[in-house]
């Protein structure tokens, strides 16, 4: 048995698959998948843990024939699900996607899959945005899902654990035009919350080391009016990672551009983020923010030595089975750590209890260490989940650890 040795984008894990297929047509696709035992989809590898991983094999659908169509009438576009955020942005004219992650590099599929998010009050995450999918199911028949559809609901966020996405269809809306401020120093007691949803997209990122948040980024659509921030504008372009390059990130100080250059903090073309790293990301009710990031900064002394920078954001509520934000508007509090998954680890369990009376949803792609247990009980439609995947693939040809313990059937049976 060959194995692949191929890693994931931040290096801390190894996929255990067998090989990893790329075919070049849907009919190859549908061949493979059909003939196969045991097997996943693989977007670009940007998840932390083994969400993706897989003893059997992987597939990656970016061989796939590139199909970027916009239904001007309709204001959709369908686009084959292995593309990168950054390849559909710019063949959407006179169009736009509402929100977009911090980088545009991930793809389409596996950001949608775990309900990967940029920030906004009124924004969801980008799973939102989806209103069809189609996908090859075990038996390697395609089938189409659309929004309104029974099953829809549970289908957008699925770990990959229902099909092979080949292609979706996203809502547009119209192009728009961004300014991108950074404020440094707003003070923890000045209203966080207001500041956040003053403006299109807002993020905090603070280290936790004074009551203050380091940096405000403010994404104001330029139809907007101006939002007033209680810090200091900074002086230059900046980086929200302590030391990396602020050329890495969009543009900055108010200049005016296309929605797609400004909705990321990362240009396509630069590594994102700081590159070495860990991350983990913990979702709570927007109503309890504020007790949240209280909480979070009475344990700062455990989370400093491990930490790079941690950013906090906000989503809208939606109705999809599993997303973190399932009929809850929430703000996120994300850590980006150091590359040391031995230290990172205890820190993860600290924070996690300090937010346990929040019940909060940690992120489908980022590091946790939660008892499966835990995480479902804080997914009401966990339970049609489960259901939905049994009709769809009752051999459990896509399933791999972390869905198996996740959709664990509770002792005696009971529904959870
Ligand atoms: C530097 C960095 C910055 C990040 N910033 C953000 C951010 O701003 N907001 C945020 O919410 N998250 C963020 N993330 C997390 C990231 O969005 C998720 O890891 C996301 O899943 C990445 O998509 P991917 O294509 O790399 O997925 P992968 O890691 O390759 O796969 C993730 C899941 O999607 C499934 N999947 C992939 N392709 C398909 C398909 N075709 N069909 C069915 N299932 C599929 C896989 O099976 C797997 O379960 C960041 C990650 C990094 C490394």
């Amino acid at each position: 048995m060959t194995v692949t040795h191929e890693n994931n984008w931040a290096g801390n894990l190894t996929y255990r698959a067998t090989a990893i297929h790329r075919p070049t047509s849907l009919g190859e696709l549908r061949t493979l998948v059909a003939s196969t035992d045991r097997i996943r989809a693989l977007g670009t590898r940007h998840s932390f843990h083994r969400v993706a991983d897989t003893t059997g094999a992987l597939v990656s659908v970016d061989g796939l024939p590139r199909q970027i169509d916009v239904d001007s009438a309709a204001s959709t576009v369908r686009v084959s699900a292995g593309l990168r955020y950054a390849e559909i942005a710019s063949h959407v004219d006179g169009f736009a996607l509402a929100n977009m992650a911090s980088l545009p590099h991930i793809s389409v599929a596996g950001a949608c899959a775990t309900a990967t998010h940029g920030s906004g009050v009124g924004n969801g995450s980008l799973a939102t945005a989806v209103s069809a999918l189609e996908m090859v199911t075990a038996t390697g028949e395609t089938v189409t899902l659309s929004r309104g559809d029974p099953d829809f609901d549970g289908a957008v966020v699925a770990l990959g654990a229902l099909g092979i996405v080949t292609a979706v269809t996203l809502d547009l809306v119209p192009a728009f035009e961004v300014r991108q401020y950074v404020y440094e120093g707003l003070a923890f007691d000045e209203d966080v919350l207001a500041v956040l949803a003053g403006a299109y997209s807002v993020s905090l990122f603070t280290d936790w080391t004074g009551p203050t948040i380091n940096q405000v980024w403010v994404k104001q659509r330029t139809t907007d009016p101006e939002l007033a921030v209680p810090a200091k504008p900074a002086d230059g372009p900046r980086h929200p990672v302590p030391g990396m390059p602020a050329e890495n990130c969009t543009q900055q100080l108010g200049v005016p551009g296309p929605w797609h250059e400004r909705m990321p903090h990362f240009r396509p073309e630069f590594t994102p983020s700081a590159g070495e790293e860990l991350q983990a990301e913990f979702m709570v009710a927007r109503v309890d923010a504020m007790a949240a990031l209280r909480a979070v900064y009475e344990i700062r002394e455990r989370i400093c030595p491990v930490l790079q920078i941690s950013e906090i954001r906000t989503i809208a509520a939606d109705s999809l089975w599993l997303s973190p934000f399932y009929q809850r508007d929430a703000v996120s509090i994300h850590f980006t750590l150091a590359a040391d998954p031995d230290a990172v680890r205890p820190v993860l369990s600290v924070i996690e209890r300090q937010l346990a009376p929040f019940a909060a949803r940690p992120h489908w792609a980022k590091l946790f260490t939660l008892a499966p247990e835990v995480v479902r009980s804080r997914y009401p439609r966990l339970a049609d989940f489960r259901d939905l995947t049994r009709r769809l693939d009752p051999e459990g040809k896509f399933r791999n650890d972390f869905v198996t313990e996740l959709l664990a059937e509770p002792a005696g049976g009971a529904r959870s």
